[in-house]
């Protein structure tokens, strides 16, 4: 492919970057991928929802994904560390939810799969190529990048889509990146053999549990494997010593509960971290630029919804491409509409996280009630549904009332963080499902 035949160029092949460009492919555009990797390649963030389902099928991508046997993941448990509460939530059991599982994924094969289906659909995908910098003028983008060999070459697109994730290539150029100033977290993670796991078709569930000021993944990737990981504020894993292995089984013995399901737990490789991912981009677009998936900003991992996130963004960011390559314009207005659609789907989850960290929200979310249909409205959050329906919307914004209205006159009761003095006390929770 010579300089100038290209209609877009997509740094990165992540989730996002693969969607997007089998969107563009598929619409019959001509689409380059440089990616730094050599996939597979290790990635973090392998608890999907349900609404991915149909991304996948839109893309065509389903079947090699199905033939790829991922677990199925049917709900999402929360539940306090000390083991006094627990709630499951069942997706097929929500009023509105349309997609009723999602699967759990280790992403060096997940991610494969989805840059094998891109390259499938016609996009030319260069893998352990690193994009340096980019300059946009009025008719299109001038990209240097680092071939596999280390000699520097140039590309001419019209248009540039960043996937790079975290790599946040064009928002680092632009100084657009702003990290969130409250959230400093880091996370602190493996992949385990043995860990004790629920029966029957809980096998598969995703388990967060919370503790006062931190939390914990507990993610079933096969029926040897499940990826354990603990999210904790940077300063205070500053003061700890030792190995990772060692710190991280020091808390994993904070929780009667993580400490029951990991007691015959082997760490397989090595544990990793990975901190200050909670950010955002100041603009999501600029001049024929597109930004999409984690390099247009990522929260927190507790709903599970970045991988979601990065496919729908790469999804509608691709089709605003589409528009301004059919029409043979510069794509603004399109583009302007897709940051309003991004940035208020991103911001919902931001809402959604800021609360999930305090008491009154952990009050409702664990003791559900069914009112007006609320643990049908979570429910449908938890499944990824971010562009909500007036009967999501509202039932939400109750919630959020309710929360408020929680945090000064208790309408559940009080949830305690505090450790159970016994530790056989609370090993084995009791759990509402909703
Ligand atoms: P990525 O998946 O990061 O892909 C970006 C790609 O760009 C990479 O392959 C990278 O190599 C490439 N790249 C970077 N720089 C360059 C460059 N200069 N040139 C060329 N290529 C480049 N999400 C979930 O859905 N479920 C979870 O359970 C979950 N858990 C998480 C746990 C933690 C601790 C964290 C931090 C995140 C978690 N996430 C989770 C979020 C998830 O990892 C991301 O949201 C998701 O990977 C974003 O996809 P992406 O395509 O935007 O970016």
């Amino acid at each position: 492919m010579s300089a100038n035949q290209i209609d877009v160029l997509i740094i990165g092949g992540g989730p996002g970057g693969s969607s997007a460009a089998t969107f563009l492919a598929r619409a019959g555009k001509r689409v380059l991928v440089l990616e730094k990797e050599v996939f597979p390649r290790f990635h973090i963030g392998e608890s999907l929802l349900p609404y991915n389902h149909a991304i996948f099928r839109e893309m065509g991508v389903l079947p090699a994904l199905q033939a790829a046997g991922f677990p199925r993941k049917l709900a999402a448990q929360f539940h306090l560390g000390n083991g006094s509460l627990g709630t499951r939530f069942v997706f097929k059991d929500g009023k509105f939810t349309r997609e009723p599982e999602a699967i759990q994924v280790e992403r060096a094969v997940f991610d494969h799969v989805l840059l094998k289906h891109a390259r499938g659909c016609g996009a030319d995908v260069r893998e352990g190529w690193t994009v340096q910098r980019f300059e946009s003028d009025a008719t299109g983008v001038t990209v240097q990048a680092l071939a596999p060999d280390g000699a520097a070459h140039s590309f001419r697109a019209a248009f540039l889509i960043d996937a790079s994730g975290r790599g946040n290539v064009t928002g680092n150029q632009e100084g657009t990146r702003i990290v969130h100033p409250k959230w400093r977290k880091l996370a602190l993670f493996g992949h385990f053999t043995d860990v004790e796991l629920d029966p029957g078709e809980a096998v598969t569930d995703t388990h967060i549990v919370r503790l006062d000021n931190k939390w914990f993944w507990i993610i079933p990737l096969s029926p040897e494997k499940t990826s354990v990981g603990l999210v904790i504020d940077k300063d205070e894993f500053a003061q700890e010593k030792g190995s990772l292995e060692e710190i991280f089984r020091r808390w994993v013995d904070t929780s009667v509960l993580v400490k029951r399901r990991m007691r015959n737990a082997h760490l397989t490789g090595t544990m990793r971290t990975t901190a200050d991912f909670s950010y955002y981009n100041r603009t999501l677009v600029s001049k024929r630029l597109v930004r999409v998936g984690d390099a247009a900003g990522f929260m927190d991992p507790i709903f599970s919804a970045g991988v979601f996130l990065a496919m729908w963004s790469g999804k509608i960011g691709a089709e605003a491409v589409i528009k301004a390559l059919d029409a043979g314009n510069d794509g603004k207005r399109g583009f302007r509409k897709y940051e309003k659609r991004v940035r208020t789907g991103m911001m919902f989850y931001w809402k959604v996280v800021e609360n999930y960290y305090t008491t009154p929200f952990m009050e409702l979310f664990l003791q559900p009630r069914d009112h007006y249909d609320l643990p049908s409205a979570v429910i449908e959050v938890l499944a990824g549904h971010v562009e909500g329906h007036w009967a999501l919307r509202w039932r939400l914004a109750y919630f959020f009332l309710l929360v408020k209205i929680q945090a000064r006159f208790p309408l559940v009761p009080r949830i305690s963080f505090a450790q159970p003095k016994t530790s056989a006390a609370k090993d084995t929770p009791h759990v509402t499902t909703v």
